[in-house]
């Protein structure tokens, strides 16, 4: 079977997540757009989610919308604010460690005439709140960064990031949560972001759903039109089994989130001193502090990413480069570029990322696998 550690990249669909969204397709396939009783019965399943959702971050039901998962999340508040508040200003700031879904917005943001600034990160990933605080302007009219990085799992200080931003009279302030669910609390009360982009397969829900919280009174412009779905936000039937599905899996993840999170610190401090331990060199990419823990980058400077990850497959490890977008191109990581700059760490370093599944069996594994690997590549040196 082999291990599977690249659960940043997904995870799989829980037992209780799946038999949510069978109950929906066999018992409860109406449309919620219909107002019979059968279309009556499938509202009741979307308008609970709302409300269950909302009640784990902490905002009001009509502040979520389900969208087709994250990259359609970032698009829509990305362009959405961008379009609707430009006689405000045409500025924007991120930073140079997004996920593609939203650098790539901003770089489209770009041609279309907006000015965009990406912040720089330290070594660990942080990003530099100076150079943000001098950034901002009278005509910036959107702050978007991410709370943990998919790639290292760094957490950003967002705290202080909202309260630089707050400083601005017309930025809104949008997180990337994606890979915080389930490892962080989100309160959105405490968090005061405008907007925020989560994804239900980091968290064992369904691929292809995720959500979009907007602050009320927030000025933005939706771009799917069609039908009054979502409030007249996001045209399309809504996806019942599968909105049922993020739900189950949000509430599932909240309610584990503190026994998964020691855990995965174990699992992680297994990893670290094991390889120590069998004197392989390496080291952490990212911050020992400000992470997650689930996201362990790590730079062997021994092999190179490609060799390493293909030998690891061999022996039946699954891990990745950083993110999955990327993965299988030869293209150095972005973010590890930002952090490091033209070093070697960026093309000899991978990600494992980690799950609550995972056994204390599973790394000793992993770590014997990097030993082999190491050991092999020391007897080709000096042959
Ligand atoms: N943002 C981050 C930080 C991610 O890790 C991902 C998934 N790799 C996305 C956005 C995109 O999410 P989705 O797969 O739901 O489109």
């Amino acid at each position: 079977m082999g291990i599977y550690a690249d659960y940043a990249a997904t995870t799989p669909v829980k037992s209780e997540v799946i038999d949510a969204m069978m109950d929906i397709y066999q018992n409860h396939f109406g449309n919620p757009s219909s107002i019979h009783t059968q279309g009556r019965d499938a509202r009741r399943f979307l308008d609970d989610s709302r409300r269950a959702i909302a009640k784990i971050l902490n905002v009001r039901p009509a502040e979520i919308i389900f969208t087709s998962g994250a990259t359609e999340s970032n698009n829509t508040v990305i362009k959405g604010i961008a379009y609707a508040n430009q006689t405000k200003g045409k500025h924007l700031i991120t930073t140079k460690i997004e996920h593609h879904s939203v650098l790539h917005v901003f770089e489209h943001l770009e041609q279309q005439g907006f000015e965009v600034t990406y912040l720089d990160v330290d070594t660990s990933g942080i990003v530099d709140l100076e150079q943000l605080r001098g950034a901002l302007r009278e005509d910036t009219i959107l702050v978007s960064i991410m709370l943990v990085n998919n790639e290292v799992g760094t957490v950003q200080p967002i705290y202080d990031i909202q309260s630089i931003v707050d400083s601005a009279p017309h930025a809104y302030f949008h997180t990337d949560a994606v890979q915080a669910a389930g490892h962080l609390e989100l309160n959105i009360e405490d968090l005061q972001v405008d907007a925020l982009s989560l994804s239900a397969h980091k968290f064992g829900g369904p691929k292809g759903t995720g959500l979009l919280y907007i602050k009320q009174g927030t000025t933005i412009a939706y771009q799917q039109l069609g039908g009054e779905q979502e409030t007249k936000r996001r045209a399309g039937t809504e996806n019942i089994p599968q909105i049922v599905g993020l739900t189950t899996a949000l509430t599932l993840a909240d309610k584990q989130r503190d026994a998964h999170n020691i855990h995965i610190a174990q699992l992680k401090e297994q990893l670290l001193v094991g390889l120590q331990n069998r004197a392989i060199p390496f080291e952490v990419n990212g911050s020992m502090m400000d992470t997650t823990n689930h996201i362990v980058n790590l730079y062997f400077p021994f092999i190179d990413v490609e060799t390493l990850l293909t030998l690891l497959d061999l022996e039946g490890i699954y891990v990745s480069s950083g993110s999955a977008c990327t993965a299988g191109s030869t293209i150095p990581s972005h973010v590890l570029s930002a952090m490091y700059g033209e070093d070697e760490r960026v093309t000899h370093s991978i990600r494992i990322s980690l799950h609550e599944t995972l056994t204390e069996q599973d790394m000793n594994q992993i770590i014997v696998a990097l030993q082999k690997i190491y050991l092999k590549f020391k007897e080709e040196e000096h042959a």
